[in-house]
This record gives structure tokens, C-alpha cells and sequence, in this order.
């Protein structure tokens, strides 16, 4: 079966020489001399300041509502996007932040800042958009808004590893953007994140937070909680971040066989064109829910395994508050991502590609446009 993701994993011998420091220095935790390499290294990679690694994308999220004061004592509102991973609402509900889910663009699939100021209430606290498939989100326009209103702006920026936006990272936007480094991301340490913040007082706030709240051993200065990244962590991590390029290389060549595939015969994302590409997902929206189920039931019979990312729609959970998504319950039903993955073979992206036009144009007698 080809599965829809891979874990990339790196040359063994360079980790075990990494690991063997680990044992050498018997330091395995708490802001270590990996974490810090790979902090140097990500900051100097991505091109942005004041990162923040934690222990996962989800923890990331967590301490910036914290850090900017969005989450904590009062009745607080994010406006937020239906179309995501669950983890971005998810993680304001744990935090005691009321999600409220404003409908999409159709054809980028994110957030539409049009709908915003409509939802804005006297608790609304912050905006949290998603780079949904590492698509930049309309990032002007939602700051535009976000300073009018005095609201924070926290990116979810779990897709958008290394995506720059007019030749700058789209990461520095923002009073914050989060990373996710799960295993299944296009760059990762097993599990880890990291938070990008515009000023560093709220880095370092936000760095006693994962530490208990301390800002020495014997002083305590914020609530705080364990949100450490490991050495074991930072030395996988420090070891995909050496072979990225070849990573991106792979990715890049399945991606333009898939689009150039099905260019004009499949819907596909609609992307900034003011960014830059990380080819971590590869989504394609087909006609109705049947197709969907038809399509993915014609690769199943391949031993292709394709994905619902994301569904469903995150307005009919069983919390948080929608204003109407009526666009994301339709994107979400009709989406699908194919493999892609470093070391997916010239020959599996043919078989994939061909078998999605097999079933979405040929069989049906007609394209899904
Ligand atoms: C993966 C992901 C997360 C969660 O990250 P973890 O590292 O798995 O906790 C959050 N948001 C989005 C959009 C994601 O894709």
C-alpha cells in the first residue's frame, strides 16, 4: 500500500553520532545544547527571529494564547478558521477560548478576512488564520483589521515550514506563528514545534511558561507548564534539517507530476502568488462527496491510500461557535490529498496520478470542474 505521508528519516549514522553526544554530556533535557543548535539553525533557516521550540504543535499553539494574553482569567473570543486540523480549536477550548468559526475563501481555502469584522464581539481577544495547505493567508488584510480592532494575531503556521511571502519568511507575520514538527510534517523531531513571536519580550515570557513558570530555579514569575523540547528531539530534528534540500527536492518533483497531471481537469488550491511553494500537502477538491468516495475507493483498489484532510468542517464539533460556514462544510467534503512523500517513486506518482484520471475524468464521462 502507498500511504498518503512518510516520516522522513535521516541518515542513521549521523544521529547515532548526535545521540552519542547526548550520552556523552548525560544532558537530555531542559534547554540543552541541541535545542539551542537547532534554535540557532531554524532561526538562520526560515529567516525570522525569536523561535521557540516546544515539545509539539499543539503545546505551541497553547503558549501563545498564553503568552499574549488571549487565554488565562477573562471570557475571551479567537475568530478562527472550520477548515484546519482539529488541534487549532481544539487547543483554544482547552485553553478556555470560545472558537468562533468564520467561513472560507473557496478557492484558497482559507480564513476570508471579509468575514471577520462581522464576528467580532466586545471578548474577541485574537485572530487565529491557518496557512491551510502552506497557503499564505491574506496576511495584510487580516492585520489591517486585527489593528483597527486591537486584536492579536496568531498564525497556525503547522503547513507553511520555510514558505516566504514577498521574498521574506510568511512566518515573521503576526504577533506570533506556530510550527508543528510532528513526524508526519515536512520537517520534524518526532514530535516537536516551535512559536515564532514579533517581540521578544513575549519569547521570553513565553519560554518561562514551558518552564514551569520559572524565571531562575528559586523564581517563580508566571503560571506556567512543561513545554520543553528534548535533546533526543532536537538531534532528529537537527539531522532532517541537514538533508531539507533533499527533502523539498523529492516532494517539489511529485508535486508538478500531480499538477501538471491534472491542470484544468481537477480542481485544485488556489495559491497566493506571493508565496513561495513548501509542496508538503497536495490537496485536490473533486466534484461532490460521491466522487470523493468513489475516488478514494479506485485507489484503495491500487493500494493507494488517500486522505480527508480536513474533515470534517470544525463548526459542527461539538463546541465553539459558527457564523455561517457553509463554504468550508462544501470545501471539506470534497477534499482529498494524494501521497506525497520524500522517496515516493517516479513510477508510484504515474500509477497515482493515472489513477485519478482514470476515475475522476474517464470513468465519469466528464471532468469535475
Ligand atoms: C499538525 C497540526 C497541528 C498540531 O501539531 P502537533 O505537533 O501534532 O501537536 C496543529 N495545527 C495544524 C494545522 C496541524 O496540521
Amino acid at each position: 500500500m502507498i500511504p498518503v505521508t512518510k516520516p522522513y528519516l535521516p541518515s542513521r549514522e549521523k544521529l547515532d553520532r548526535y545521540i552519542d553526544g547526548i550520552y556523552e554530556r548525560a544532558w537530555l533535557t531542559n534547554n540543552g545544547p541541541l535545542v539551542q543548535e537547532l534554535t540557532q539553525r531554524l532561526e538562520a533557516y526560515l529567516g525570522v527571529e525569536n523561535l521557540l521550540l516546544v515539545g509539539n504543535g499543539t503545546l505551541a499553539l497553547q503558549i501563545a494564547y498564553r503568552a499574549l494574553n488571549v487565554s488565562g482569567d477573562r471570557p475571551s473570543e479567537a475568530i478562527t478558521t472550520p477548515f484546519t486540523y482539529v488541534a487549532t480549536a481544539s487547543s483554544l477550548k482547552w485553553e478556555g477560548v470560545e472558537p468562533v468559526f468564520v467561513d472560507i475563501d473557496p478557492d484558497t481555502w482559507c480564513l476570508d478576512p471579509a468575514n471577520i469584522e462581522a464576528a467580532i464581539t466586545s471578548t474577541t481577544k485574537v485572530i487565529v488564520p491557518v496557512h491551510v495547505f502552506g497557503n499564505a493567508c491574506d496576511v495584510e488584510t487580516i492585520e489591517a483589521i486585527a489593528c483597527q480592532h486591537g486584536l492579536k494575531v496568531i498564525y497556525d503556521g503547522a503547513h507553511a515550514f520555510g514558505v516566504t511571502y514577498k521574498g521574506e519568511s510568511l512566518l515573521k507575520h503576526g504577533d506570533a506563528t506556530t510550527l508543528s514538527f510532528h513526524a508526519t510534517k515536512l520537517f520534524h523531531s518526532i514530535e516537536g514545534g516551535a512559536i515564532i513571536f514579533k517581540r521578544k519580550e513575549d519569547l521570553e515570557r513565553a519560554r518561562r511558561m514551558t518552564n514551569f513558570g520559572l524565571a531562575a530555579p528559586e523564581e517563580i514569575t508566571d503560571v506556567g507548564i512543561n513545554a520543553k523540547m528534548s535533546e533526543f528531539q532536537a538531534a532528529m530534528g537537527l539531522c532532517v534539517l541537514d538533508e531539507i534540500d533533499e527533502n523539498l527536492k523529492g516532494r517539489e518533483k511529485a508535486w508538478h507530476t500531480y499538477e501538471a497531471a491534472f491542470k484544468s481537469k481537477v480542481q485544485l488550491q488556489y495559491r497566493n502568488p506571493s508565496a513561495s511553494c513548501n509542496y508538503a500537502y497536495f490537496p485536490m477538491m473533486l466534484k461532490d462527496q460521491e466522487k470523493l468516495f468513489a475516488t478514494l475507493e479506485h485507489l484503495r483498489s491500487k493500494d493507494i491510500s488517500a486522505r480527508r484532510y480536513f474533515y470534517p468542517s470544525l463548526d459542527i464539533a461539538s463546541y465553539g461557535k459558527a457564523v455561517g460556514a457553509g463554504i468550508s462544510q462544501d470545501v471539506a467534503s470534497r477534499i482529498i490529498c494524494l501521497p506525497i512523500f520524500y522517496g515516493l517513486s517516479e513510477n508510484d506518482q504515474e500509477l497515482i496520478a493515472n489513477s485519478v484520471i482514470e476515475i475522476v475524468v474517464s470513468s465519469l464521462g466528464e471532468g469535475v470542474l
